[in-house]
């Protein structure tokens, strides 16, 4: 869905899809550099980091395998809700792998560094985190984040996999929603 079919429901356009897929041809070439010579499992948080994945996958120069987390952190609403609960597990063991968390946007940080320590606790050679975007001003924890797309304001986003009641994820770029959507 492009942006003009939101008509009034879209306040501004933060990232354009032109902007979103070169900042990720960038990434795709730093992550191809960090994992030469080494195999790479790529782990998507469903159901946001399904077009980052994609992607991301597409932007890279070799082949990888994807598997998928499924967790709860935010109703329909949008204020995290502090408590992450697994609601679908990987399905590969992942203990002696290089694990590369593939995230759409960290807010307050609190789901993916209890995904973090979650895939840790299980072994792996090693865990990095790529996400599209963070909101440093939303920090609630502090994770490492090796790859970010894009650092944002501390505003709720919809589009490219974001959703806001499981509606706008279909949106080609990344804005914010007026406000009479919310009410
Ligand atoms: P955190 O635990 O870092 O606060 O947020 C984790 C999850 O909340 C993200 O993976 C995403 O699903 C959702 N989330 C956080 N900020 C936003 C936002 O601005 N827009 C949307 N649609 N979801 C968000």
């Amino acid at each position: 869905m492009d942006s003009a079919a939101m008509g009034r429901d879209l306040e501004k356009v933060l990232l354009s899809d032109d902007q979103i897929q070169d900042r990720l041809a960038e990434l795709a070439t730093e992550i191809a550099e960090a994992y030469e010579g080494k195999d790479v499992l790529l782990v998507g948080v469903l159901k946001g980091a399904i077009m980052v994945m994609a992607d991301l996958m597409r932007h890279l120069p070799f082949s990888a395998p994807v598997d998928w987390m499924a967790v709860s952190s935010y109703g329909s609403g949008t204020k995290s809700s502090g408590v992450v609960r697994i609601l679908k597990d990987l399905d590969a063991d992942i203990s002696g792998r290089h694990v590369l968390i593939v995230e759409d946007i960290v807010d307050s940080g609190l789901t993916l560094s209890w995904i973090r320590a979650n895939l840790e606790s299980r072994q792996p050679a090693s865990v990095e985190i790529c996400t599209l975007l963070r909101k440093p001003e939303a920090a609630k924890v502090q994770i490492d984040c090796r790859w970010v797309g894009f650092d944002i304001p501390n505003e709720f986003v919809v589009g490219y996999g974001l959703d806001y009641a499981e509606q706008y994820r279909g949106l080609r770029d990344i804005g914010t929603l007026a406000p009479h959507v919310y009410s």
